[in-house]
Order: structure tokens, then sequence, then C-alpha cells
């Protein structure tokens, strides 16, 4: 159905996510328009969820800017809009004599960028702060505002509150051209055969901004898709660091981390490689290999045991190395967020309130006297105290049916996300929101019973029901006749 808007968001990723919501602060009539069968189905869903503070990125750039500000924000919007965030802290460690000057460098980069609680310490310091460290280890940077975060949940926690302040969301539809009328309104070609007309449009597509943004200006952006594999280790390995450990950058590359996850996992990863595909987030056994050879730099004991899966994300690495924000000047009311790689999880509060403020600018628009910039965290019935977890069971007896055992996910978990404003359809997207399926056994147990009650609670039959869209249907797959990724 061909309709018209104020303003057409493309790509409900963390930055699509965060604009909306910023965008219903104000009086206007707001779509986004995502091509995946979920939120965050590009590069939000795939990297490190580190909350970098802000100290690497050269002084000047968007990326210092946006960087700064959004580590700032998180915090507090994580209580504000209900997501998992921690503040452990990160620490970027020199290996030799040699690699301390480059330390000190982005000691005083961090105060340039004005980054506070950025410090450099010495041997002893650092390995009383993490024993595992590899002993060669001589001095780091440490960033105390650094943090870990679930890229996933604030995608959905941006975009649930968006939805309940009036955004609507369109899902398995991709925009496949777009062109400026001559009433200045902007007419977007989707895939299911519709149009949608708007006064403004945010481009935030991920890795397919750049194709949108040059298919609207004469001034080509240039920027190539970068594949980055990780290996996520089961929630025992967790507490081996309590930092973000960063290696520090040198000629070949940033090194790889090491990092506890906010949910108590240890995530290693990622190596860089550039990729034609912008799409293609295949994990090899090659890539994997390096990744955990370049992390015995950090821990030397990293065996590779304790994987309990991999991924791969892509991130549009632009040719200056810096994200494009902003009105396209040749393309009025059309507004970037191209190019946005690391530290675009970070940065996206910022941009966000950027970019949303400047659509409303150029719209003339009022600010909405009834948004609502709340939203709760769903209750975990892991967390709960034993008193909780009976008052739980007593109002709602399906906190008593444990689904998946691993991450002690109940059914009335499963359940809140099925029904959630921006609801889980598929089984991936149970497991993303409430973790069921995410512990050792990823989903061998529950996977089948999540696929049960979507099935019940959709109205649909088991060979309807997909892991994460068209392809991975899970009658197959439980028949044992096929085995899909899962990340
Ligand atoms: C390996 C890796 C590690 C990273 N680590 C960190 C980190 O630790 N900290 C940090 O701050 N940043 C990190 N980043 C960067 C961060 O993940 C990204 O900057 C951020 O997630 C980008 O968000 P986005 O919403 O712009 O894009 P995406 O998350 O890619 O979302 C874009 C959305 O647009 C949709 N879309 C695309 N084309 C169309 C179309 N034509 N029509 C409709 N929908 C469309 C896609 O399906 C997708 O859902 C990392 C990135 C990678 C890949």
């Amino acid at each position: 159905m061909d309709r018209v808007v104020d303003v057409c968001v493309i790509g409900a990723g963390v930055s699509g996510s965060a604009t909306a919501r910023e965008l219903s602060r104000w009086k206007l009539d707001i779509e986004v328009v995502e091509a995946g069968y979920d939120l965050a189905c590009g590069a939000s869903r795939t990297n490190s969820g580190i909350v970098h503070g802000g100290y690497d990125p050269i002084p000047g750039t968007n990326k210092a800017k946006y960087n700064v500000l959004g580590a700032h924000m998180i915090p507090e919007l994580a209580k504000e809009i209900g997501f998992r965030y921690k503040n452990n802290g990160s620490l970027v460690v020199a290996f030799s004599e040699e690699e301390v000057p480059h330390v000190k460098e982005l000691v005083e980069r961090g105060a340039e960028n004005g980054v506070p609680g950025v410090s450099l310490i010495g041997a002893e310091e650092l390995h009383a702060l993490e024993p595992n460290l590899n002993p060669c280890a001589v001095a780091a940077l440490k960033c105390d505002t650094s943090g870990v975060v679930d890229p996933f949940g604030m995608t959905v926690a941006f975009a649930e509150n968006a939805a309940t302040n009036g955004v609507r969301f369109t899902f398995k539809t991709r925009v496949e051209s777009l062109e400026r009328g001559e009433d200045g309104l902007w007419r977007l070609t989707l895939s299911d055969g519709s149009h949608v007309s708007a006064k403004a449009v945010v481009n935030a597509a991920g890795v397919h901004a750049i194709e949108l943004h040059n298919s609207v200006s004469a001034d080509k952006l240039v920027a190539h898709p970068r594949k980055g594999e990780y290996e996520l280790l089961s929630r025992d390995m967790g507490p081996t660091f309590a930092h973000t450990m960063f290696q520090t950058p040198n000629a070949l590359g940033k090194g790889i981390l090491v990092s506890p996850t906010v949910e108590g996992n240890l995530i290693v990863g990622p190596d860089a490689l550039d990729v034609d595909d912008p799409d293609d987030t295949a994990t090899f056994p090659a890539g994997l290999a390096k990744v955990v050879e370049q992390a015995k730099k950090t821990w030397p004991d990293y065996n590779g045991r304790e994987v309990i899966v991999n991924f791969a994300g892509v991130r549009p690495t632009g040719a200056d190395g810096d994200f494009v924000i902003g009105e396209v000047a040749d393309a009025p009311g059309f507004f970037d967020i191209a190019a946005f790689d690391s530290p675009g999880l970070s940065s996206a509060p910022a941009v966000a309130q950027d970019v949303a403020a400047m659509v409303a600018e150029r719209l003339g628009a009022e600010p909405n006297p009834a948004f609502d910039g709340h939203r709760d965290l769903p209750p975990r019935f892991l967390e709960m105290t034993e008193e909780e977890q009976a008052a739980a069971i007593a109002a709602d007896p399906r906190f008593g049916h444990i689904i998946c055992r691993c991450e002690h996910v109940s059914e009335a978990e499963v359940l809140a996300a099925i029904h959630a404003p921006i609801p889980a359809t598929t089984v991936i997207g149970v497991k993303r929101r409430c973790r069921a399926g995410m512990g050792r056994c990823q989903g061998g147990f529950c996977e089948p019973l999540v696929a049960e009650i979507l099935c019940r609670e959709l109205g649909c039959q088991i060979n309807e029901v997909m892991l994460q869209g068209p392809g991975s249907e899970v009658a197959p797959y439980l028949r044992g006749e096929v085995r899909h990724g899962r990340a």
C-alpha cells in the first residue's frame, strides 16, 4: 500500500532505531523500513559490544566527537530505556617497550578528545588488575569510562521505545530505489512493490548506506566492506579478564581484543578481512585460527576450548576513515548515517540526537508533548532471588516452566519476547531477546520448544517457523536434514 509520511528511516540497526526514537520526540509521522526479518540484521547484531571511551579516534573527526558524547550518554540511557550495560573499563596493552610510545600517544589523544579517566599504568598495576595477562606486558592505557553492552538489546530498546511513541516499523521490505520528485518529496520504491513518499529520509542502511547515498548524490562516497570474525566462549571463561583487553595497534592492524561480555561470556576477535560481498558473514577455519593465534599475545593460555559459537560481522570502512553524518548537500531532505563502522555502536545515541535535530529543523517540526522516553528491561527469571522467583511463578505459572535449561529461560520470558512492542517472530529473534538458546548447547534442547511456542502464538504451522528468515525453515532442521547458521 502506498503511503505518505514525514520521515522514512531506512534500516533498523542501532543507528536507525536510535534516530527513530529521537525523531519521536517531535510531532512527526515516522516509518522505519527494514529489509531483514527483525531488528539489527546487520553490524548492530554482530560486533564486539564495546562502549569505547573515545581515546582512539583522531581529534576533530566525527568519530571523536560522537564516540565521546555517545559513551557519556549510554550509562543513563541503559537505565532509561532498559538495556544491559556494564562499566568494566578497558586496557590497551603494550607488550614491549617499543609499543609504549604508541600507548602514550593514545593517552594524549584521549586527553585531546576530552575523555575522562584515561591514564598510563605500569606493569605492576597492570598484572595486579589482570593476572591472566601475558607476563610480557609492560604498560597499558587504562580507560575507566569504557564498558560493554548488549548491542542487540540496545537496538531493541531504542526501537521498542520508538514504537511505543508512535513510530511504525515495516520489516521484510527493502528500499530498492529512491528519487526526489518535483514536489520536493522523496519517493521510495520498496521490494514489495509499494511506495513511500517522505519529506525527509534518514539513510541508516549500514553497509548498504553508501549505495543509497551514491544513488541520490553527485558527490560519491567510497567505503569497502570489512569482515571481522569472533569466537564466543562460555560463561565459565567470562571471569578470565575483568577489563576489555586491547592490543596496541600497529602497522598490521588493531590486534585482537579479549573481553568479558555484558552477559558474562568471553569474546575473542575480530580479525579484519576486506570482502566483496557486504552481506558475507560466513566464518572460516583459517580466519578463526588467526583470531586464536593473535589472541594468545594477550592470553597465552587460550586453547580454543569452551567456544560455544563463532560468528562474523561486516562494517563499512570509509575511504577517509570517518563517519559521514548529516544532510547531503545536493539532496535536500536526505540525511546520511554512512560509513558507520566502529565505534558506531558507542556513537549511535549522539549521532541519533544530532540527525533527528537536523531533520526536525528542516521540517519545522514541533515537540511531541506525549513523548515518553521510558522503557523497562524485561524481567529475567535467572536473575531473580528465590523469593522473587516464587512470587513470579505465583503471578504467572509460566515462569515455572523452564524452556532453556542452559540459561534458565522460562516460558513467560519467551512469551514476552513474542508479544513485545516489536515482536520476535523467529527462533533466533526469541533467542536474541531473552537468551533461550544462548547457552552452551546453543539451542540443542530448547529450539524445538521455542519453535512450538512460536507456532502456537503466531497461529502458524511448524513448516512456516523460521530460524531467522527465508531459507532457514526449522522443520527440515528439526528433522536433522540440514544445519543452519545461527549467530
Ligand atoms: C566486527 C565488528 C565489530 C564492531 N565492534 C564495535 C564495538 O565494539 N563498539 C562499537 O562502538 N562499534 C563496533 N562496531 C561498529 C558497529 O557495530 C556499527 O557501527 C553499528 O552497528 C552500525 O549500525 P547501523 O544501524 O548503522 O547499521 P546496521 O546495524 O548494519 O543496520 C543497517 C540495517 O539496514 C538494513 N538495510 C540495509 N539496506 C537496506 C535497504 N535498502 N532497505 C531497507 N533496509 C536496509 C539492514 O538489514 C540492517 O538491519 C563493530 C562492527 C563490526 C562489524
